[in-house]
């Protein structure tokens, strides 16, 4: 079966995500809504089993946004297209400070009572480990604001 998803003239493509997870990568990425987007869920991939694409149309990414996706797929392939063609490819990072995106684990954390934007400190990247630089928590889960 040859699979067939649309080629773009300018955007960005995000390649290989871990299958079933394009919906929270997108969801994260606060792309605006006019922007065309395709997503690919489940295709069959040379490097794992099945992975997730999306495309998105006349929309680069920036690198702050790029990384972020690394907290949710850390293998993914990011391509920038221009004129059909892939220019620049890009690997998320795990940043070492982490501000806003995410919620504190810990119910009595300040984050959730006072109108700061949450902030986290990477300590360890494998495996993830992240603590929170306000109730110095570790977060037990990565859950998204
Ligand atoms: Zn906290």
């Amino acid at each position: 079966m040859e699979l067939k998803v649309r080629k773009i003239k300018d955007g960005t493509v995000i390649d290989h995500i871990d299958a079933g997870k394009a919906l929270i990568v997108y969801k994260i990425l606060n792309i605006p809504n006019h922007i065309p987007i395709t997503l690919a869920i489940n295709v069959p991939s040379k490097k794992k089993e099945k992975k997730d694409i999306l495309k998105i149309e006349g929309f680069e990414l920036k690198e702050k946004d790029i990384n972020k996706i690394s907290l949710i797929s850390p293998d993914v392939t990011i391509n920038i297209i221009k004129d059909w063609q892939v220019v620049k490819k890009l690997k998320p990072k795990i940043p070492d400070l982490i501000e806003g995106i995410l919620k504190c684990t810990n119910p009595n954390c300040i984050t959730h009572f006072e109108p700061v934007e949450g902030k986290f400190i990477v300590e360890s990247k494998n495996p993830l480990k992240i603590r929170c630089y306000y109730c110095e928590r570790l977060l037990e889960k990565i859950i998204f604001k």
